[in-house]
């Protein structure tokens, strides 16, 4: 299958090269010429700009940082709507806001287009793995069309409902962690001013009903768990301002649909402080610091 790739930043890149590995023709585009070299390196072909890399494509594949990129990929006279195949399937993965995805899929649709969005979870380990889970919007014949490509860059492919549903889940599974990893990392705070070993709090609780993923597997205290980002000055993992960026999308959708989501906006609040100290780069479970009295 030929496939366009849009986007070789730190997920789209291993995504691309797991697809490459799987024995597809990838032509892969991305601003960062650094980025193009290593998949240039890995066997991949390079276009020069995004209107090539959709030229004679099966599937195109987006993976850009947010809404306003993927607008600007596909909609307006220099957008890929106006220019490439309508038989091309058009899959974004990126994490947008669903209005947004709607409002492309719809654009993709009058011209004649399949369109999905289709992001994901798991970050970069699991799009090097090839363990990602998709969460998929868009109508069920385009979504099996994907299924098999979508399985040579994950696990676990799940159908959510119509274009946008996809956007939606994501949003909504990235405010409860968001709010999992404050709630998590203030238990273990109090925990230890009380003199406890976080160490064995964090065992106890994994078995009683506070367990959750971020306390289970993604420990924030430094020292609890090896192999995570606290134990590793908070490096790599998912950084404090994508996650705020996911807050910022579930807040916009909660407004505009007068859904009621307190701790959202507050969790919005608290990463954005710890954000303006100078720590947007650091993974998210870095809140463990957050010194908020
Ligand atoms: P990134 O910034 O590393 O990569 C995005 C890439 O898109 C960059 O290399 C950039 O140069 C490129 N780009 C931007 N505009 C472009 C354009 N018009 N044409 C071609 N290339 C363009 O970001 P990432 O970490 O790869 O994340 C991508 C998306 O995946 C984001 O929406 C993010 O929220 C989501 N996501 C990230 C993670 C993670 O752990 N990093 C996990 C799940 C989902």
């Amino acid at each position: 299958m030929k496939i366009g790739f849009i986007g070789l930043g730190n997920m789209g890149l291993p995504m691309a090269l797991n697809l490459l590995q799987a024995g597809h023709q990838v032509t892969g585009f991305d601003l960062v010429k650094s980025q193009l070299d290593v998949f240039a390196a890995a066997g991949g072909s390079v276009a020069t700009n995004a209107n090539d890399t959709a030229k004679d494509a099966d599937v195109l594949i987006s993976m850009l940082p947010a809404s306003r990129h993927v607008e600007g990929l596909y909609l307006g006279d220099a957008g890929l709507l106006a220019s490439a195949n309508p038989k091309t399937l058009l899959i974004d993965c990126s994490t947008i806001s669903p209005k947004v995805a709607q409002a492309v899929a719809i654009a993709a649709k009058a011209k004649g287009f399949a369109m999905i969005d289709a992001p994901v979870s798991g970050g970069t380990a699991g799009a090097q793995a090839g363990t990602l889970t998709f969460m998929v919007g868009g109508e069920e014949s385009a979504v099996e069309c994907a299924r098999p490509l979508l399985e040579k860059m994950g696990k676990n492919i799940f159908h959510a409902g119509g274009n946008g549903a996809g956007q939606t889940v994501k949003v909504c599974n990235n405010m409860m962690l968001g709010i999992q990893m404050l709630g998590t990392s203030e238990a273990l705070r109090l925990g230890i001013a009380n003199g406890m070993d976080p160490k064995v709090l964090s065992d106890i609780m994994s078995k009683s009903s506070g367990r959750n993923w971020a306390l289970e597997l993604y420990n924030p205290c430094p020292g609890v768990m090896e192999n995570v980002p606290s134990s590793k000055g908070y490096a790599g993992g998912f950084g404090v301002d994508l996650m705020l960026k996911d807050l910022g999308l579930a807040v916009e959708n909660a407004e505009n649909l007068d859904a009621s989501i307190p701790l959202g906006k507050l969790a919005q609040q608290l990463y954005d402080n710890h954000s303006k100290a100078g720590n947007g780069q650091l993974d998210f479970s870095s809140v463990f610091n957050l010194k908020n009295k």
